[in-house]
C-alpha cells in the first residue's frame, strides 16, 4: 500500500484509536474493514501496468476472498476518478 494516500492514512488513524480492530490478525470492525479495503483499493489503481494491478488483487482474493466484490468495487472508482481526473 502507497503510505502517502489519504485512504491509506485514514485506515491507519483508525487502528490505532479503534479497539475492535487489531491488523496483525486481521480482525477489523466493519468501519476498518472498510477502511481497509479502500486503502487497498487506491494503492492497486494507483499501480501503473495491469500486471501489477493483477498481482496485487490475486493476493488480496487468496487471503480475503470474501472481500472480493467490495475490493472490485472500490478500484473501478478510484481507478476511473485518476482517469478522468
Ligand atoms: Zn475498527
Amino acid at each position: 500500500m502507497s503510505a502517502g494516500s489519504g485512504e491509506y492514512i485514514a485506515y491507519h488513524a483508525h487502528l490505532m484509536t479503534c479497539r475492535s480492530c487489531y491488523a496483525p490478525t486481521s480482525r477489523y470492525c466493519d468501519v476498518g474493514r472498510d477502511l481497509r479495503l479502500q486503502a487497498e483499493a487506491a494503492f492497486i489503481a494507483s499501480l501503473k501496468t495491469l500486471p501489477e494491478r493483477r498481482y496485487w488483487r490475486a493476493l488480496e482474493e487468496k487471503n480475503h476472498p470474501e472481500n472480493m466484490v467490495r475490493l472490485d468495487e472500490l478500484i473501478k472508482q478510484k481507478y476511473r476518478g485518476q482517469v478522468n481526473g
